[in-house]
C-alpha cells in the first residue's frame, strides 16, 4: 500500500498528508497477544467465493449483497477440536455453516460463536486431524461499507450528465478481507481463490485474474467467473464492480494484457499511466528475472473516486486514488507526473515484494513497504534517469526517516504487533522510509550487482510463500563479496542491529594530530547520548585529495559497537567528509576544526568539489544537530553561507526544511521570525533568480521542482516581486480566464488568497473546485483554499468537511483540515477551535481509524505557547473523551511543552546571531507583506512541515 503522505514538498505548495495514517508512537504490549491471532495450525488451500451484488446495491439507499464461500483447508496439528476463522460481524451476517469432513456434510450453524473484538468466529466440537482435507461452506449476507473506505465499500461520482453513479470496490489490507467474506485473514494463510460474481447486466466486474466466462443469468443479472488465482494472501484479493471502462496500454510486456481503467469521462487522462506502466513492469521483470506473467495473466490499474490510502497493490488489480493515476498533460503538474510514475513503481514492485513473497506477519511490514519504497524511486530512476530520483531518494526518504526516528519511544523496524490497531500502526514512516533507507544501505554495502543477485535468489526460493528477515539475510549472505564489503562479522549479524534496534547512530569525528577518530552514540531528539544502543556502521569518506571524490560507496571501514575507528591523514588534506552520498543511515558531527575546514571548502569555487548530495547531507545534519543542541545555530548559519551561490535543488530542500522548523518554532511574524525570513530571502536570491516565474521548462523535471520550491518560498516569505507577480496571474485568471502555469498553480492560488481580503477571490476558487473534474486540479485547489487569512471563510471551509453534500469527498476531509492548519498562522487557532468543538463528529465523519489522533498531533506540533497548552489541557478536562484519546491529548501536550522548552533553550542563541535584544515586551511588528495578520497568541508559522515527528503513513 502506498500512503497518502507523499508530502515531499515541505513548503507552501504541498500536501497530501492525510488519510488513515496511524501515528502511534509507542505501542504497549498487547494484553491478549494470542487472542487476535488464529492458532497456527490452519492451512487453507482453496476458496470458492460466490457473491451476488444486485442492482439495488448501486442506489443511494441499499447496500446489501449476499454470498457463499466454500473453503477447503487442512490442519497441521491434531491438538484441537475447534475451528477458527475471521468474520467481521459489523458487515457480515453468517446465515449457515456446513462443515464437510470428507464423509459427510454437517450443519454446524448452531455450533458457532463470535468474538467481536478479535473478529474470530469459532466452530466448536469438530474432530480435525492432520492429513485430511476439510471444507466449510458459509452462507452470509453482507453490507457494502458507506462509512469508511475499507473492506467491500461503496464509492460514487457524478457523470457528465449530472447523474450520480455508484460503484462497489475493495480495500482489504491489512485486516479487512474479513469484512467482505469469512476467511483465514492472516498474510501467511495463503490459498488459491475462485471468484464468481453476479452483478447487474451492463456493469463491469474486475478482479485479480482474467475473466473466465461471463453469462447472462436474468435480464437484470449477469455472472462473471474469474480464473483461479495463484497461491496468495487474503489481503491482496480485490474486486471492483462499476460502469468504468479501460484502455489497453500501447505496449504489452511478455504478452501480459495491461489496462488502465477509470470512470469513462476521465479516459483522456490515462495516457501517462498507459505509457509508463509497461516500462516499469519491464524494468522490474528485468531486475527480478521473474516475469510478472509467470504468476498473473493480466494487469489492471484502476482509479477509484473514493480511496483512503494512496494506492493498493492487489495482485493483478492495482487500485489508486484518481490523482495518483490520472494525469492530464495540459492541466496536471510535473509533481503529479512524478507521483503517478513513482506510485506505479511502488505498487508494481509489490507484485514481487509483497504479493509473490509476503512477510510472515505485520511485525515485518518493512519487508513489504521498505522494498516498495526502494523500487518506487529506483525503478522509476531506471526508466527515467533524467529525473534524478536516486538523488531525490536521499532528500525525500533517507532524510525524512532520519528526522522521524529520533524519539526514545519509537519502534524498531521489526516489532511485535497483534491487535488490528497495532497492525495499522505498522504502516508508518519507519516501515516505509527507514525500511527503504536500510535496503539502500545494504545495496551499497554489498554492491548493486551482488544485492540484486541476492534479491533474485530470495524471490525465487520463497515465491508463493512467506518470509521473516532471516530468510532475506540468508540469501544476501550467499551473494556477499567479503572483500568488497570488508565485513567485520557475517552480514546477518551486521544487519541485526539496524532491524531490531530502535533509532540510528550519530558518528562523531574528532581530529587529533593527523588522526581522525570516529565514535558513535544514538541520535536522539532529547540530545541524550547515554543510550547504550550501538551499531555496525559502514564508514565511507572522501578527503580533498581523493581523486574519485564521493564516488565510492563500498565500506572503507566499519565502526563496531564499543570501539572506535582511526583514520590517518597524510597531512595534505584540507578536509574530510564522511558518508558518501549519504548511503549510510546515520548522521555525522565533526569537531570545530573539521567543521571549519568543510565550511572553508564550501565557500571556494564549485563548493570545493563537494557533491550536491553530500552538500544536502551536511545541511540536513547541521540543522538537526543544532535542533538537538549539538552545534550552535550561529555556527550552522556560518557553515551554510555557501547557499548564496548554490542553486542546487538537493542542497535547498534540506535547507528549507531546516528553516521551516525554525520559523515554525519562533513564529513567522515575530521579531525573530522576520529576521530569519530576511536572512533566508537574501540567502535564496540566486535560487530565486535562477528560476523566474515566467520561464517554464517542463521537460526539465528538476528545474521545475526547483522553480516551484523557490517561488512558493519567496512568496511565502513576502518577496514583493514574487507576491506581486503571482497575484497578477490570479487576477488574470479571475478576470479573463487565463489559467496559471500548471506547475505554479498552487503557489498562485495560495499567494492570492493569503493576500486577499475580498471573499469573492476565495469563492471564485471554490467554484473552480466544484466544477473541476480532474482529480489533480481538485486536490491542488483544496490544498490552496486554506491559505486564506479570513477566519470566517476558514471556519466555513472546515465546517464543509462535516457536510456530506458540500462536494468535499470523505477521502479529502483531512486534506482540508491540514490546509487550514498548515498554510497560514491564522488557521492554527481556527483549526484548533474546530477540532475541539466537533471532535465527536470528526471521529465519525473523517472516516479513518486515527483521524482525531492525527489532528491532535498535527496541532500539537504547531503549538508553542503556554496559552495553547492550557487550551489542550482544558479540552481533556471538559470533554468526555475516550481513554485512548486522552492518552493522545496527553502526548500532544508533551509535544507542545517540548516545543515551548525548545524555544526557551534556543532563542538566546538566535537573538544573539541576529543582534537583537531578547525583549519579550516588544510588540511584534506588523507583517512585512501585509497579508498575514500578526497573531501574537499563536507564535507559529504556517507551513506544512514534513519534518513533523508525527507525520506518518498508511
Ligand atoms: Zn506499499
Amino acid at each position: 500500500m502506498k500512503g497518502t503522505n507523499m508530502a515531499v514538498l515541505p513548503y507552501t505548495s504541498i500536501v497530501i498528508l492525510l488519510g488513515t495514517a496511524t501515528c502511534i508512537l509507542s505501542q504497549e504490549p498487547s494484553e491478549a497477544v494470542l487472542n487476535y491471532r488464529l492458532r497456527p495450525i490452519y492451512r487453507p488451500h482453496l476458496y470458492q467465493i460466490n457473491l451476488t451484488v444486485p442492482s439495488s446495491a448501486f442506489t443511494p439507499t441499499d447496500n446489501a449483497y449476499s454470498g457463499i464461500v466454500n473453503i477447503t483447508f487442512s490442519v497441521v496439528d491434531n491438538s484441537s477440536s475447534i475451528i477458527e476463522l475471521h468474520v467481521d460481524r459489523e458487515y457480515l451476517q453468517v446465515q449457515s455453516v456446513v462443515f464437510g469432513n470428507g464423509e459427510q456434510n454437517i450443519d454446524v450453524s448452531q455450533n458457532i460463536s463470535f468474538n467481536d473484538d478479535t473478529d474470530i468466529m469459532t466452530i466448536g466440537n469438530q474432530s480435525i486431524v492432520v492429513g485430511k482435507n476439510y471444507t466449510l461452506e458459509i452462507t452470509f449476507g453482507g453490507l457494502l461499507s458507506t462509512t469508511d473506505m475499507n473492506g467491500f465499500y461503496k464509492s460514487s461520482y457524478t457523470d457528465v450528465n449530472g447523474t450520480t453513479k455508484y460503484l462497489a470496490t475493495t480495500q482489504f489490507q491489512p485486516t479487512s478481507a474479513r469484512r467482505a467474506f469469512p476467511c483465514f485473514d492472516e498474510p501467511a494463510l495463503k490459498a488459491k481463490f475462485d471468484i464468481n460474481i453476479k452483478l447487474p447486466t451492463g456493469m463491469l466486474a474486475l478482479s485479480n485474474t482474467l475473466r473466465n466466462s461471463s453469462t447472462i443469468v436474468t435480464t437484470e443479472l449477469q455472472e462473471v467467473q474469474f480464473e483461479r488465482t495463484p497461491t496468495m494472501s487474503t489481503y491482496l484479493i480485490a474486486f471492483v464492480i462499476s460502469d468504468f471502462d479501460c484502455t489497453n496500454a500501447p505496449t504489452m510486456v511478455d504478452n501480459v494484457p495491461h489496462q488502465v481503467c477509470s470512470r469513462q469521462e476521465a479516459s483522456s487522462s490515462r495516457s501517462w499511466a498507459e505509457e509508463i506502466g509497461p516500462k516499469v513492469l519491464a524494468s522490474l521483470n528485468n531486475y527480478t528475472q521473474i516475469g510478472y506473467g509467470e504468476s498473473m495473466g493480466k494487469l489492471d490499474q484502476i482509479a477509484i473516486p473514493d480511496f483512503s490510502a494512496g494506492a493498493m497493490e492487489n495482485w493483478g488489480l492495482v487500485t489508486y486514488r484518481e490523482a495518483y493515476l490520472l494525469w492530464d498533460p495540459e492541466e496536471s503538474s510535473n509533481r503529479y507526473k512524478q507521483y503517478v510514475a513513482t506510485i506505479i513503481s511502488h505498487e508494481l514492485a509489490h507484485q514481487w515484494f509483497g504479493n509473490l513473497v509476503t512477510m510472515q506477519w505485520w511485525s515485518e511490514t518493512f519487508l513489504n513497504e521498505g522494498f516498495a519504497t526502494f523500487f518506487e524511486y529506483f525503478t522509476t530512476h531506471d526508466v527515467l534517469p533524467e529525473w534524478e530520483l536516486d538523488k531525490q531518494y536521499v532528500i525525500d526518504v533517507v532524510q525524512n526517516a532520519l528526522r522521524f526516528d529520533v524519539l526514545e519511544s519509537i519502534q524498531p523496524l521489526q516489532s511485535n504487533v497483534s491487535t488490528t490497531k497495532e497492525v495499522f500502526a505498522k504502516f508508518n514512516t519507519i516501515s516505509y522510509h527507514k525500511g527503504g533507507s536500510i535496503f539502500r544501505m545494504i545495496e551499497h554495502i554489498m554492491g548493486a550487482a551482488n544485492f540484486r543477485s541476492g534479491l533474485q535468489a530470495y524471490l525465487k526460493s520463497h515465491r508463493y510463500n512467506n518470509t521473516v528477515p532471516e530468510d532475506l539475510w540468508t540469501e544476501l549472505n550467499k551473494t556477499t563479496d567479503l572483500s568488497y564489503s570488508n565485513l567485520p562479522e557475517p552480514l546477518d549479524v551486521v544487519l541485526d542491529s539496524w532491524i531490531k534496534k530502535t533509532g540510528f547512530p550519530l558518528v562523531k569525528a574528532t581530529l587529533n594530530g593527523s588522526t581522525v577518530t570516529l565514535t558513535q552514540s544514538r541520535f536522539l531528539l532529547s540530545g541524550n547520548t547515554s543510550s547504550t544502543s550501538e551499531w555496525f556502521i559502514p564508514i565511507t569518506y572522501t578527503t580533498s585529495t581523493d581523486e574519485n571524490k564521493f564516488a565510492s560507496t563500498s565500506p572503507r571501514e566499519w565502526l563496531k559497537p564499543n570501539s572506535a575507528v582511526n583514520i590517518t591523514l597524510s597531512g595534505n588534506e584540507s578536509w574530510i567528509i564522511l558518508n558518501n552520498h549519504m548511503t549510510g543511515f546515520y548522521r555525522v558531527n565533526y569537531d570545530s576544526t573539521l567543521w571549519d575546514r568543510i565550511g572553508k571548502a564550501l565557500r571556494t569555487e564549485n563548493f570545493g568539489d563537494i557533491h550536491e548530495v553530500n552538500r544536502a547531507q551536511i545541511i540536513d545534519d547541521l540543522f538537526n544537530l543544532a535542533r538537538t543542541n549539538q552545534v550552535r545555530y550561529s555556527e550552522v548559519f556560518g557553515l551554510i553561507e555557501f547557499l548564496n551561490e548554490d542553486a542546487s535543488y538537493f542542497s535547498w530542500t534540506p535547507a528549507l526544511n531546516g528553516f521551516s522548523f525554525l520559523l515554525e518554532r519562533v513564529g513567522r511574524e515575530s521579531d525573530l521570525g522576520q529576521k530569519i525570513s530576511s536572512h533566508l530571502l537574501s540567502l535564496m536570491t540566486n535560487l530565486y533568480e535562477s528560476t523566474p516565474i515566467r520561464h517554464s521548462n517542463e521537460s526539465d523535471q528538476i528545474y521545475t521542482l526547483k522553480q516551484v520550491l523557490a517561488q512558493s518560498w519567496a512568496c511565502y516569505l513576502g518577496h514583493p516581486n514574487c507576491t506581486q507577480q503571482l497575484r497578477t496571474l490570479y487576477s488574470e485568471y479571475k478576470i479573463n480566464g487565463s489559467r496559471p502555469n500548471k506547475n505554479l498553480r498552487d503557489a498562485v492560488y495560495c499567494t492570492a488568497l493569503r493576500h486577499s481580503n475580498d471573499s469573492s477571490d476565495w469563492e471564485f476558487l471554490w467554484n473552480k473546485y466544484l466544477n473541476a473534474t480532474l482529480a489533480t486540479e481538485k486536490s491542488t485547489i483544496l490544498n490552496s483554499l486554506g491559505c486564506s487569512t479570513n477566519e470566517i471563510l476558514l471556519e466555513g471551509y472546515l465546517n464543509m468537511t462535516l457536510n456530506d453534500t458540500s462536494g468535499i469527498r470523505s477521502q479529502d476531509r483531512y486534506t482540508v483540515f491540514l490546509s487550514v492548519l498548515s498554510r497560514n498562522t491564522v488557521g492554527i487557532d481556527v483549526a484548533a477551535r474546530f477540532m475541539m468543538a466537533n471532535y465527536a463528529e470528526i471521529i465519525e465523519k473523517y472516516q479513518s481509524m486515527n483521524s482525531l489522533t492525527n489532528m491532535l498531533m498535527s496541532l500539537a506540533n504547531k503549538f508553542t505557547t503556554q496559552q495553547e497548552i492550557n487550551m489542550l489541557k482544558n479540552f481533556t478536562e471538559s470533554s468526555n473523551l475516550k481513554e485512548e484519546y486522552v492518552t493522545v491529548v496527553n502526548s500532544a501536550i508533551s509535544t507542545a511543552e517540548a516545543n515551548l522548552k525548545w524555544m526557551q533553550q534556543f532563542e538566546d542563541d538566535l537573538y544573539t546571531y541576529y543582534e537583537i535584544s531578547n525583549s519579550t515586551t516588544n510588540p511584534p511588528p506588523t507583517s512585512t507583506n501585509g497579508g498575514i495578520s500578526a497573531n501574537t497568541g499563536t507564535n507559529i508559522v504556517a507551513l506544512l512541515v514534513v519534518i513533523s515527528l508525527f507525520s506518518c503513513y498508511n
